[in-house]
């Protein structure tokens, strides 16, 4: 077997247009790549509109260096799109401006926020909740004190 129907949006697709699934008969995944990417957008659209604890991070275009961005790393019990909300109607910037890198659900996150201000800082420049750090490893210091993955795939 070389090709599958996806089970969502019904092409005939070679296999290798299907993310690798261990647990499938055939190693691959039921939905194609494309769908499945839908299907990670719908849940972070999901995940941004959900009230819950968070830690977000997004840089900003403005300030940008020619090698590191500044990023913002904040804290939030309200739905990320809330939160862009009031930042975008506080600033004269548009939101493109303002890419969200990273947002992480934890229970904690209100208490961790500071555990990350403080390991950035000793990586970089700081300015309030402003870090000039590479984005990588902002993700990478949030994803370790968090212990949970990043859950924004950069769309
Ligand atoms: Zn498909």
């Amino acid at each position: 077997m070389t090709h599958k129907y996806c089970c969502k949006c019904q092409q005939y697709l070679h296999l290798s247009r299907y993310h690798l699934d261990t647990r499938s008969v055939d190693g691959r995944r039921g939905t194609c790549r494309t769908c499945s990417g839908d299907r990670r957008r719908q849940q972070l659209k999901e995940l941004k509109s959900r009230e819950d604890p968070k830690i977000y991070a997004y840089i900003n275009r403005r300030l940008q260096d020619v090698s590191l961005d500044w990023v913002k790393v904040g804290y939030t019990g309200k739905s990320i799109n809330t939160r862009l909300g009031w930042m975008t109607t506080a600033s004269p910037f548009g939101k493109e401006d303002f890419p969200l890198v990273a947002v992480v659900s934890h229970p904690d996150a209100k208490k961790l926020e500071l555990v990350i201000h403080r390991k950035l800082a000793l990586l970089g420049e700081r300015k309030y909740e402003w870090f000039r750090v590479d984005v990588p490893d902002v993700i990478e210091v949030i994803e370790q004190v968090t212990g949970v993955s990043n859950e924004h795939t950069g769309v």
